[in-house]
């Protein structure tokens, strides 16, 4: 007996004491798993000629047994070898990363709690973080458990003669060992659980009870997915039967293919329940969860072809890591040729899923790119263009869920901007949201405009780390308090993405906490420069105290409230320094920092005074008023021990 791993154990814990309500998608599940199996080997017979597959090779059986309560899925795919059972079967896809040790703990802290409520009916509630692990990390197979006490799984890779047998009851682990097996490819056994008082299994061992989940959830399918269907018939009596005589009835069984395979792509939307899109997604997309939105592409004329695309309602797990692909699946005239054909997306609607299928699609198109074929290149286009318009009209009409949709994907369309040296800005600009200091709410770059007084010239920004904290920045209240908004920024890419734009509908865009921002009468700059001027030698002996620390002290023209603030001039801001110092390539970049004084505020005259009478007194005063603009801006101080001392000092 080989143990599971812990992470595995725990989560077929969760799975199997019922946390998850929706069990009969095991089959669901089942059936993906057939399929994929068998477009793995039809991928390869494209490649290998010595593999011949006929076209009823390629077929998925479901069958059950009532007296021996199993339900068995069969498939014709490409199978596992024994290492293959052991890699795939014996851990949780993924359970050994990080995420997912956050999301279980999130789960089973959730069942805790609910189990401590109500204890008897939070067995049967489903809480929503393990509903996420499962979704999110995809846990297929799994799933199984939820209704089997035992599953078997007896498979023979393709080209091998030895088939192995992977047992488990999903408890403590599960067995290897050779066994007999005909043809390639997996049979899944599942052994039904007895009925419990609160749960009833017994209708997944009918043939009408399985029909209709294999209807309900693989439908669309593209491998027909059969079953021995029975059928009764009546016996002819014989010539000489008397005339009262009652007939006879015969059983037998007939093969029948139970899902549509009709391409759903190919329907019209009006034509195709929400419900459909939403099972097809699931299954053919490896998700739990119903998909934001479903977008479908009719286009008839040079080159003819159906979309079927759909925007995930979260994002997949790994999206933002370097092994993600994205990509839609091709078809040619409904036979895959490609299952993630990468340049049918831009790299900023990664996230998006789905189906393209034309039938004036070239033979040889998965071995040549977008622009050796102007077919994929126009297809991709007219992609690009409809995601752009559905996420702009659900901008405006579904404020909601577009919201939603923006906390999960927007930094994509961030990155897409700036990766793109602002190339797709005109595209990408006007579905950003940020928060706005003055409406407290997420806003479009329009809607800042539509709401700022004409004569306006700019786009206020500021960047950091949370909403509260950049609320309260004296260079943000100072901005909101002369009746500009400003967009409270929290994402890291966001002032690379700004930056990068330099101005939205020929608005400069401008951080708050950059250098002039034109916002100050001249008789306020004059003021400002003739009190830094008159008060030349104190900023002098001000910088020399910081020295490299910053490239100037002077006196501020915006500041109302605070003694001082920090600042930056130049391209580099504080706030992109401390992101630039976390990336791994850091290079030591660092921002052109000025230490603004407030001429008007008190503090200004204790250090007119310190500088007339006591030169170390000004050196303190300095060092404090420098570390406390540094909290403000979230940085951290630079020597703690000798800032609370200074502090101390200053009580005494
Ligand atoms: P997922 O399908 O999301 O990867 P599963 O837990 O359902 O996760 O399956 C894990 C892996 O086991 C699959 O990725 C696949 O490699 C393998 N597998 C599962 N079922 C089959 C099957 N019927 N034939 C071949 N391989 C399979």
């Amino acid at each position: 007996m080989r143990k599971f791993k812990t992470e595995s154990k725990k989560l077929l814990d969760l799975m199997i004491n019922s946390i998850y309500t929706n069990r009969e998608i095991f089959l669901r599940e089942l059936i993906s798993n057939a399929s994929d199996a068998e477009d793995k080997l039809y991928f390869k017979s494209l490649t290998d000629k010595s593999i011949k597959l006929k076209k009823d090779d390629l077929v998925i059986r479901v069958s059950f047994d009532e007296g021996a309560r199993t339900i068995t899925v069969s498939d014709s795919g490409i199978g596992m070898t024994a290492e293959e059972l052991e890699k795939n079967l014996g851990v949780i896809a993924h359970s050994d990363s990080l995420e997912f040790k956050q999301a279980q703990e999130a789960a089973a802290l959730e069942a805790a709690e609910g189990a401590k409520g109500k204890a008897s009916k939070s067995k049967k509630k489903p809480t929503s973080a393990a509903v996420d692990i499962i979704g999110q990390f995809g846990v297929g197979f799994y799933s199984s458990f939820m209704v089997a006490s035992k599953v078997r799984v007896l498979s023979k890779a393709y080209g091998q003669d030895q088939a192995w047998a992977w047992e488990s009851d999903g408890i403590e682990g599960y067995t290897i060992s050779p066994a007999e097996k005909e043809g390639h490819g997996t049979d899944v056994i599942l052994t039904i659980k007895e009925n419990t008082d609160e749960d009833n299994y017994d209708s997944y061992l009918t043939e009408p009870g399985l029909k209709e989940l294999i209807r309900r959830y693989s439908n669309y399918v593209r491998y027909p997915v059969q079953m021995e269907c029975m059928h009764q018939r009546k016996l002819d009596l014989p010539e000489d039967a008397p005339e009262d005589a009652i007939p006879e009835w015969e059983t037998y069984y007939e093969t029948e293919t139970i899902n549509s395979m009709v391409p759903i792509w190919k329907r019209r939307k009006q034509d195709v329940k929400q419900e459909e899109y939403n099972e097809f997604y699931k299954s053919q997309f490896h998700d739990f969860a119903d998909p934001a939105r479903t977008i479908t592409v009719h286009a008839e004329g040079a080159i003819s072809y159906d979309v079927l695309m759909f925007i995930p309602s979260r994002p997949p797990f790994d999206l933002y890591s370097k092994d993600y692909k994205k990509g839609l699946e091709l078809y040619r005239s409904n036979v895959l040729i490609m299952d993630k054909c990468e340049d049918l997306l831009p790299d900023h609607y990664n996230f998006v899923r789905g189906v393209v299928d034309s039938q004036d699609l070239t033979l040889n198109i998965s071995r040549e790119t977008l622009q050796q074929n102007n077919q994929l290149r126009a297809i991709a286009k007219k992609i690009e263009s409809k995601i752009t318009g559905e996420l702009s009209a659900m901008c405006k009409n579904e404020r909601e869920a577009y919201e939603e949709f923006f906390e999960n994907f927007g930094r994509g369309l961030k990155f897409g901007i700036y990766t793109s040296y602002g190339a797709f800005a005109s595209e990408l600009a006007p579905l950003l949201l940020f928060y706005s200091a003055k409406q407290e709410k997420m806003i479009t770059f329009d809607e800042y405009l539509e709401a700022a007084a004409d004569g306006q010239e700019a786009i206020y920004y500021a960047a950091g780390e949370d909403l509260d904290r950049l609320a309260k920045m004296p260079m943000v209240t100072s901005v909101v308090g002369k009746g500009y908004d400003v967009l409270l920024c929290t994402q890291d890419v966001d002032e690379f993405c700004l930056q990068t734009m330099m101005q939205y509908q020929e608005k400069q865009l401008l951080n708050v906490a950059g250098g002039d921002l034109g916002l100050e009468s001249e008789a306020d700059k004059e003021a400002a420069e003739a009190a830094t001027e008159a008060n030349a030698e104190l900023f002098a002996a001000m910088k020399e105290a910081l020295g490299e620390r910053v490239v100037k002290v002077a006196v501020s023209t915006r500041l109302t409230d605070a003694p001082a603030a920090l600042t930056a001039q130049g391209p580099v801001s504080l706030e992109m320094e401390k992101i630039m110092a976390q990336m791994p390539d850091a290079q030591g970049i660092k921002s052109e920092r000025v230490l603004e004084i407030n001429a008007q505020h008190p503090v200004f005259e204790v250090l007119k005074k310190a500088q007339k009478n006591n030169h170390d007194k000004l050196v303190s005063y300095t060092n404090i008023l420098y570390n406390q603009a540094l909290l403000v801006e979230g940085l951290p101080v630079e020597d703690p021990v000798a800032f609370s001392q200074a502090i101390c000092d200053l009580m005494k």
